[in-house]
């Protein structure tokens, strides 16, 4: 299997999506069973930011193709603070979509401070429905025994 570069071919839309998924599946197979000596990742001619949207927060090759090619964000949606890439595909997190500000943001990558507040409100908001559906059962009893 020859180096190839992945993201390029699918943003010139010379393979799909699936392609793209089937040939990257093949190169992890192949360097797993030792007939690839670089890893998946190199194969693909992929950074290890790219390759985190895919394998951790499930990007499609489309979509990492266009942040690549288009607008590979570096600044945090939310805050606007220059995010602090780590090292490995560390120090950010992506939302497929997310609601910024009463704007629904496809892709939207944001630094860990707000990564931390945004899955804050998502628990706080959970729990409130869930105090909701506890008082209207409450309720529901006591309307039900009188
Ligand atoms: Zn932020």
């Amino acid at each position: 299997m020859n180096k190839r570069d992945i993201l390029h071919e699918v943003y010139n839309k010379k393979l799909t999506d699936q392609q793209a998924r089937d040939l990257v599946e093949q190169a992890y197979e192949a360097n797993h069973i030792g007939k690839l000596t670089i890893s998946a990742r190199e194969y693909a001619s992929m950074s290890f930011d790219e390759f985190t949207a895919l394998t951790f927060h499930n990007l499609s090759f489309t979509d990492i193709a266009k942040l690549r090619y288009e607008n590979w964000p570096y600044k945090c949606v939310t805050c606007d603070r220059n995010i602090i890439f780590g090292p490995n595909g560390t120090g950010w997190w992506i939302y497929r979509s997310q609601l910024i500000r009463g704007k629904l943001i496809r892709n939207a990558l944001v630094c860990l401070k707000c990564a931390d507040v945004l899955a804050g409100i998502f628990m706080k908001k959970k729990a409130i429905a869930f105090k909701k559906l506890h008082k209207k059962r409450k309720n529901k009893r006591r309307f039900v025994s009188k």
